[in-house]
């Protein structure tokens, strides 16, 4: 590990550039140590940036689908050839178990660019026709010009490749901002990136949100904000938005709910929820963290999950078997934990698994349970971002539904079930982007993903990304 070449380089219109601004140090999640330091762009850079992309739009957005297709088939290639070496530098960055980086999340980044590069040559729309007596009218999908296209810490080439894929397909220009935390793989893909891609179609920028984050969306020239992150971050980039007339694209958090009733096999709801519940340490967005158990399966849930999420085994980034990395820093840890204390607080709450930090170094927390957890809690209300499982009791699938939908937020949610019309029923009437039905956390590129209420708005993978990355135009021809 201690041979690992960092990229702290900027893109910018194909060049890899030293950031001028403040420094960041960039750490290892697993020991708190410092891998690098990365330089924020500099005002002047920003302004370079979106320069690049707008100078780059209009001839990236006159190529045929087909041309632009080859690119981002030649991306996908990249990200696979290089597939080691990204996912040592994002488990690195992240603290998440290299093998999930190799195995889980590099396949699946090569495939978002491969279904995007065939997406865009295979659209489908209304059909031309005299809708005013002699007048021919079309609709045409066009590209909206430079977007601003802002990352989490999550899955940071994942988070990336679902924003520029669809954006650059459809033939906009991009200048994308990782989160400050972790930029290293973006870094070294924009590298690759230099290789690939005309000048300027894509360039990428780091730094903190307020320095580098908020002025990147106040550029007039910038036609699009998309944001994954928090509520909080997404409403203040729809204030910002909101004074340039930008469209915005947010993908914000979520508290997903995992309704478990009474017929539903508990070896494979235990499994899921030990699985889904604490993937990535909890820090995902669609994470299997709120469930809500009726009344004959709750003892059970409760017992057996509590001893399955003991056994996960926590680690460092290549321990051997190591299923559960660190939180990103030490202030999410710390967040995290006071969730669960205020939670252990409470006189109708049990923690019956994890429920504390792990070792002296690094940012670990162990999984944990909280049994008996109310609707009104915080922990059932607010998102932890972090591997902590709640179980409320319910008293039926009703009350499971209310309670469900009784959130701010509308990501995602699952019911497990064995009798399929039940579980129909329910994920017709569950007020989220997408509901499982015996499973949890499957995404594929075909897909939409995104959310309802608080959870933002704006799809990412599926036709539907190129539809919000794009506008309908009428052209209309007088006979
Ligand atoms: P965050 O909102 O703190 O940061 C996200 C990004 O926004 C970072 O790059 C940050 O620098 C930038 N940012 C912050 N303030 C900004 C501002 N005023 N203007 C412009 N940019 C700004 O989120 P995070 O802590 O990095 O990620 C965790 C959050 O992301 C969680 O809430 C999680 O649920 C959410 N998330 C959602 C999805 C989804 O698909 N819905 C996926 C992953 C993560």
């Amino acid at each position: 590990m201690a041979a690992t070449r960092f990229t702290t380089q900027l893109l910018i219109n194909g060049h890899s550039v030293a950031g001028e601004g403040r420094v960041e140090p960039i750490l290892n999640p697993c020991t708190g140590e410092l891998l690098c330091e990365v330089r924020e762009a500099s005002a002047d850079q920003l302004r370079l940036a979106v320069d690049a992309a707008s100078a780059a739009f209009p001839a990236w957005a006159a190529l045929t689908p087909r041309d632009r297709s080859g690119y981002l088939f030649k991306i996908a290639d990249a990200i696979e050839a290089h597939g080691d070496e990204l996912a040592m530098l994002e488990s690195l960055n992240c603290g998440k178990p290299l093998a999930a980086a190799r195995n889980d999340e590099i396949p699946a980044i090569a495939d978002v660019y491969r279904f995007f590069g065939g997406a865009i040559r295979n659209l489908s729309g209304p059909l031309a026709g005299e809708y005013l007596a002699g007048h021919t009218s079309m609709i045409r999908r066009d590209a909206l010009g430079v977007v601003a296209s802002i990352a989490p810490w999550n899955y940071p080439l994942m988070m990336a490749a679902w924003k520029l894929g669809p954006a650059i397909a459809m033939g906009n220009t991009v200048v994308l901002k990782p989160s400050e935390n972790t930029p290293l793989t973006t870094l070294r893909f924009g590298e690759l990136l230099a290789g690939i891609l005309p000048p300027g179609v894509v360039n990428i920028v780091c730094g903190r949100g307020d320095s580098v984050g908020a002025p990147l969306i106040r550029d007039p020239r910038i036609r699009v904000a998309s944001l994954t992150g928090d509520v909080s971050t997404g409403s203040k980039i729809m204030e910002a938005a909101a004074r340039g007339i930008k469209r915005t694209h947010l993908e914000l958090g979520g508290k997903a709910p995992v309704i478990v009733l009474d017929d539903a096999d508990l070896g494979q709801v235990v499994e899921g929820l030990r699985t889904f519940g604490y993937y990535n340490a909890g820090q995902d967005c669609t994470a299997a963290c709120r469930v809500y158990a009726t009344e004959g399966i709750y003892e059970k849930l409760v017992a057996d999950l509590s001893s399955a999420v003991s056994s996960i085994k926590v680690g460092s980034q290549q321990e051997p078997g190591v299923e559960m990395g660190p939180l990103i820093s030490a202030r999410q840890r710390d967040r995290v934990a006071s969730f669960v204390d205020r939670a252990a607080q409470l006189a109708h709450t049990e923690v019956t698994a994890g429920g504390g930090t792990v070792g002296n170094k690094g940012f670990f927390y162990k999984p944990t349970v909280i049994a008996g957890a109310l609707q009104e809690d915080e922990i059932v209300r607010s998102e932890v971002f972090g591997p902590v499982v709640s179980i409320t009791r319910v008293k039926d699938a009703e009350q499971a539904v209310a309670w469900a939908n009784d959130s701010e937020y509308g990501l995602s949610s699952s019911v497990w079930s064995s009798n399929v019309g039940s579980a129909m029923n329910i994920a017709a009437r569950l007020q989220y982007g997408c509901t499982w039905v015996n499973t949890h956390f499957m995404l594929v590129s075909e897909m939409p993903h995104g959310g309802m209420k608080h959870s933002g708005y704006g799809k990412d993978m599926s036709v539907y990304a190129l539809e919000d990355y794009s506008c309908a135009r009428h052209i209309m021809v007088k006979h």
